[in-house]
């Protein structure tokens, strides 16, 4: 019988030729990827389409919050607690492996790759804090790696794993060709965790307000936003989309323009009468008011008042509160 692993599954090529070597050394392989409102599954599960194996796709939302709440290894470049990211993320792999019967955990790791997370020293300490001593295989890098169980049980042919290591991509690009694979998104990019404007957001949630909330951490993905004297945050719409998005729960304010086009504000938490006199004046600033006589009337919600805005609109106003 076959040894079986699951293989993370980003949907990048390096991923998706981890599978690819290791069916080629005699395991049978279903890939894991991981969905949050920092990164989506949907690169993977195109991957796993083109690759015809199955995907198995885990909420990973409470797990990154916690580790962006409190990360043991620090962060990245930004907001990114890629050790301790990458570490949980093989552990819930591994509890998976263990739930299912499954002999090992992959990834597309290539040694030397990203001299900060991808070396000897970070590859182990992911093995070591994921729990999965010897049963986490880098089919990549392999042979420039102690030997797993599954190679020492004989059950993956070591001698079809590689030894890839460095940032050169020249061995990668020969692999797709010869495994068939055409498309790959680039190496780099994904999580929003790594995006510096996207974090001044994220930490300005965590400073004021709290991530344990979904719904205000999906939120960050969604407009401009600023925080208020008031203490106050406002998510402003920079188009229809986002718009379209900003829809109002229990105890949130909207606003929108109702006598010419401009964006639709939330403010999830009002905290006083003088934040919302300023985000209707924020409303007022990035609408389109050129060919309007008179003044804005704005709608607030849910009071269901509309209210006339006296001019001037001045945007450079509101640049000391915008965080993003
Ligand atoms: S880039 Fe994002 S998803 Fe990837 S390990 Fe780092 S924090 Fe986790």
């Amino acid at each position: 019988m076959k040894c079986r692993g699951f293989s993370l599954m980003s949907g990048g090529l390096d991923s998706q030729l981890a599978v690819r070597v290791l069916e080629r050394a005699g395991a049978e392989v279903e890939a894991i990827c991981f969905s949050s409102p920092f990164f989506s599954p949907d690169t993977a599960i195109q991957s796993a389409k083109a690759l015809g194996i199955k995907l198995n796709v885990i909420d990973f939302t409470d797990d990154v919050i916690s580790l962006i709440e409190s990360p043991k290894h620090g962060f990245g470049g930004a907001m990114n607690p890629c050790i301790d990211c990458h570490s949980m993320m093989i552990r819930r792999a591994g509890e998976l492996m263990v739930e299912r019967g499954f002999d090992f955990i992959a990834t597309g790791e290539v040694m030397g790759q990203r001299p900060m997370s991808q070396n000897k020293q970070s590859l182990g300490i992911v093995e070591r804090d994921s729990g999965l001593k010897g049963r986490l295989v880098r089919p990549l890098s392999a042979k420039l790696l102690e030997p797993t169980i599954p190679e020492e049980d004989g059950l993956l042919d070591r001698e079809k794993l590689l030894d890839i290591q460095g940032r050169g991509r020249d061995r990668q690009i020969q692999l797709a060709e010869e495994f068939g694979i055409v498309e790959y998104p680039s190496p780099a990019g994904g999580c929003k965790l790594t995006e510096e404007g996207f974090c001044r957001k994220l930490k300005d949630l965590k400073d004021h307000e709290t991530l344990a909330e979904r719904r205000l951490v999906e939120l960050l993905a969604i407009g401009r936003r600023f925080r208020l004297p008031g203490g106050s945050s406002v998510i402003l719409g920079r188009d229809r989309c986002d718009n379209a998005l900003l829809k109002g729960e229990k105890g949130d304010v909207i606003l929108a323009p109702v006598n010419c086009p401009g964006p639709t504000a939330l403010v999830p938490s009002l905290k006083c009468e003088a934040d919302l006199e300023l985000a209707a004046e924020l409303v007022c600033s990035y609408s389109k008011y050129d060919r309007l006589i008179g003044d804005i009337v704005v709608q607030i919600f849910p009071e269901g008042a509309a209210k006339a805005v006296p001019r001037p609109y001045v945007r450079e106003k509101f640049k000391e509160f915008q965080i993003c």
